[in-house]
């Protein structure tokens, strides 16, 4: 890459990492927010139940705001939910929107803060920069805080929406950036360590398909997708096997926001668009869909991206020695290695998947045009089913 190719980056403007982080966010908010009297928390039952959301409650009480809390989020949110919590939002008069927990509950929260203050219908946001720019539809201050170490959504610019039965849409607009992402690995203790190993893979995976992103791919994402990298290969393990240890915890936490940095300016590709299937019509969580097709994806990359991947096994391996080939080699079997050693599921059988269903799973991936154009390497239908009968 020449330095005098043309890029843009964006990312979020303010970014809190510090464990126990949350249990002040009400004097963060008001520093940078003054004057908020009404929040609204948009997070899910699970995390609800954990119990951690009160101190978060307390913290903003003590600032004297008002808080609501809007808690039915669930797994690959369909327009009913959004529509549900802006409704809500409204009716409370939120002047400020917190995401709280995973993936699904920071989307949910992004398209609540824009729909909430816009007459702008959801079903015309869907798609690249549809966001209305008019100064009416003012979107309300966004804060994300995220309860798993995986999914970025606190930096990215997405938010993906279940239409219809298996079909997910999604919205992509500049005004999706939050202003504050708050990274407290006290949220993230109690995950379980099979859902932290996959999180972790997801967020390892976002690093890898950003550095050898087709087109968009640039010093800055570059630099982020390292870090990441070294930050979640030194730590995923660690914190499987140690729920509680804060330093891996928080690690992991930061490793996955660099991550998300990294790809929502260099965006993801072929793992990605072989994942959505498994999890829209088999409802695979996101994590092990990834995982699931991620080292079958990479070595069908690999004459094309060699290079790259050799330079990332001097992160994830770095004791691995010999060619460029042999190093890039080394990286595939390193995140093999990271699956086996944490426990997860590693061939789609294991999740229910049949031989009758890659024809399917093929058809359905084709469809990920925006991601498969990323890809380092050309993906027709067959590879594609190809790739799921090596991953079966
Ligand atoms: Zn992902």
């Amino acid at each position: 890459m020449s330095m005098t190719t043309a890029f843009s980056f964006s990312t979020v403007p303010s970014i809190v990492s510090e464990p126990g982080a949350s249990l002040r966010l009400g004097q963060l908010v008001a520093e940078r927010f003054p004057g908020i009297e009404r929040v609204l928390i948009v997070t899910d039952p699970g995390f609800l139940r954990t119990g951690l959301v009160e101190p978060v409650r307390a913290s903003l009480a003590g600032q004297g705001m008002q808080v609501s809390t809007y808690a039915e989020v669930v797994a690959d949110p369909p327009e009913a939910v959004v529509q549900g919590a802006a409704g809500f939002a409204r009716q409370q008069g939120a002047q400020l929107v917190i995401g709280l927990g995973g993936g699904s509950s920071m989307d949910v929260a992004k398209l609540v803060a824009v729909l909430a203050g816009s007459d702008q219908p959801l079903a015309e946001m869907y798609g690249i920069g549809k966001v209305s720019a008019d100064p009416a539809n003012k979107r309300l201050p966004l804060v994300q805080v995220p309860t798993t170490a995986g999914t970025g959504s606190e930096v990215t610019n997405i938010a993906i929406v279940t239409t219809g039965e298996t079909t997910k849409m999604g919205v992509v607009a500049p005004q999706l950036y939050a202003d504050l992402a708050v990274l407290d690995a006290g949220l993230t203790v109690g995950l379980p360590a099979i859902v932290t190993a996959a999180t972790g893979i997801d967020a390892m995976v976002h690093a890898i398909e950003a550095y050898t992103s087709r087109h968009k791919k640039n010093p800055l994402s570059d630099m982020l997708a390292r870090q990441a990298l070294s930050l979640l290969s030194a730590n995923l393990v660690k914190a499987c096997e140690n729920g509680h240890d804060l330093d891996a915890r928080q690690a992991m936490l930061l490793g996955a926001c660099l991550a998300g940095q990294a790809f929502s300016n260099a965006p993801v590709a072929a793992v990605h668009a072989l994942a959505y299937p498994i999890g829209g019509i088999f409802h695979v969580a996101h994590g092990l869909s990834n995982s699931l097709v991620l080292p079958h994806v990479l070595r069908f990359n690999l004459p094309y991206a060699t290079g790259l991947y050799a330079e990332l096994a001097g992160i994830v391996v770095p004791h691995a020695a010999g060619s460029e080939e042999a190093r890039a080699h080394a990286l595939i079997v390193a995140m093999q290695q990271i699956a086996t050693i944490t426990g997860v599921e590693t061939t789609l059988q294991q999740v229910g998947i049949t031989e009758h269903d890659l024809d399917r799973l093929a058809d359905d991936a084709m469809l990920q045009t925006r991601l498969l154009g990323n890809n380092p390497r050309e993906i027709t239908r067959e590879d594609a089913r190809a790739i799921y009968a090596a991953a079966l």
